[in-house]
């Protein structure tokens, strides 16, 4: 029996979520946000309780100290050597890390490095590690990479068709995300339709803030939908998703806005997707309010996102030569109703059609109907847990 901590450090915030291992029962959750500004925040959930308090946390080794105490201070632990693991979620193991790792210095180094890659994330991941190691260095610490699911790609897929020296000297690749969410769905709907994974082939879509569609043939996946970064695939809540590449050097040249790199990627990255094209929200629940309200740019930001998702189901079954089952998971894939109805609605043809009466609010588990060839499915996911998992397998090696 031992607790095991899965953490997920944005620059800013810092996401938690604590089990009993091996039993994976979540004791406790938490967020630490505004980390670095003034009045950040803390929460912890346990009990059916939300406790919340404000005060000033200058970073993450802060951030992990108040945690750990606030644990102490509600009684969910009693002294930090209960916590015997801690599983960090990092964004980018570029093609050094094909599985999870247990932290020594090199590892970090690597991660560290590899910011290049995520320049917005790996830095705050590492900066959560260090935190961990300088408060509980005893414990098993172990790093999971939101990549090394995508590392079965095979070279015809993760490859771009740019000159070959921007791959070997810059590593210009498909790395792809959302990779723990992508391989726990798969494994679930293996569960759930009574097969090996090793005997199907899966369309797994994380419809969330971030989207990503990924193709899984025998639990290997085997193309996704991002790409270099995570602004690559269908479109997103902020994000445009894959563009035509001309259009960077044109806007570069017309105006002012897309001057420099850091611009050209704040747009692309923070105020495109639903909210650039309804103008008004990245959120689809206030897209959905605006369009029963007549709003026609959300109903075009809700068409655009619809599409942009069909057509990669439609290349995914065209990679897989057919597919047993799509999954829907992530905020959007197991809360939107409509938009997993719309998606389907529209390439009844493969063969997978969506029973309404199934398709319904709360859904979990097949929403097709019987006779449908391909079966549609929800799955909720857990990234926590996959990281809790991955720590459990390392100290048990
Ligand atoms: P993140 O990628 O940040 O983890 P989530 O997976 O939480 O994001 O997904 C957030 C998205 O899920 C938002 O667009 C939100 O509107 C959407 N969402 C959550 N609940 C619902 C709902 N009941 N109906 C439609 N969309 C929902």
């Amino acid at each position: 029996m031992s607790k095991t901590i899965s953490i997920n450090a944005g620059s800013s915030s810092l996401k938690w979520q604590l089990y009993q291992m091996p039993e994976e029962t979540v004791l406790a959750k938490g967020l630490i946000e505004r980390i670095g500004l003034k009045d950040s925040i803390s929460t912890v959930k346990f009990d059916g309780r939300s406790e919340k308090q404000v005060l000033d946390i200058q970073d993450h080794t802060q951030a992990v100290k108040i945690l750990l105490d606030d644990l102490i201070r509600f009684d969910i632990i009693k002294s930090y050597d209960e916590i015997t693991g801690v599983g960090h979620r990092v964004v980018a193991g570029g093609e050094y890390f094909k599985d999870s790792a247990l932290v020594d210095d090199e590892v970090l180094r690597k991660v560290e490095e590899l910011s290049l890659l995520a320049p917005l994330h790996n830095p705050a991941n590492a900066a959560g590690i260090r935190a961990f190691r300088e408060i509980c260095p005893n414990i098993t610490s172990v790093v999971v990479f939101d990549t090394s699911f995508h590392t079965t790609m095979p070279e015809k897929a993760y490859r771009y068709p740019l000159p070959t020296k921007y791959y070997t000297e810059n590593k210009v690749r498909k790395y792809g995300a959302h990779g723990t969410s992508h391989q726990y769905v798969a494994g679930e709907a293996a569960k759930l339709l009574g097969k090996p994974l090793e005997e199907l082939k899966l369309i797994t879509c994380h419809v969330g803030n971030g989207v990503s569609v990924t193709a899984v043939d025998k639990g290997i996946s085997v193309d996704t939908s991002m790409g270099f970064t995570p602004l690559g695939g269908v479109m997103m809540g902020t994000r445009t998703g894959d563009l035509d590449p001309a259009i960077i050097p044109y806007l570069m040249e017309h105006t002012e806005d897309f001057n420099k790199p850091e611009d050209i990627s704040r747009i692309l990255n923070r105020e495109s997707g639903l909210l650039g094209v309804s103008g008004s929200s990245s959120d689809m629940r206030d897209i959905h309010t605006a369009m029963h309200n007549g709003d026609e740019k959300a109903k075009l930001a809700y068409d655009i996102f619809i599409d942009r998702l069909q057509k990669y189901i439609g290349q995914y079954l065209a990679v897989l030569n057919g597919a047993d089952a799509i999954i829907f998971t992530a905020g959007i894939g197991e809360n939107a109703v409509n938009v997993r109805s719309s998606i389907i609605n529209g390439i009844s043809w493969f063969g997978c059609k969506v029973d309404p009466e199934k398709n319904v609010f709360g859904a979990i588990g097949d929403i097709s109907t019987d006779d449908s060839r391909v079966k549609v499915l929800v799955i909720p996911t857990d990234e926590e847990l996959v990281i809790a998992r991955d720590v459990e397998r390392f100290k048990n090696q």
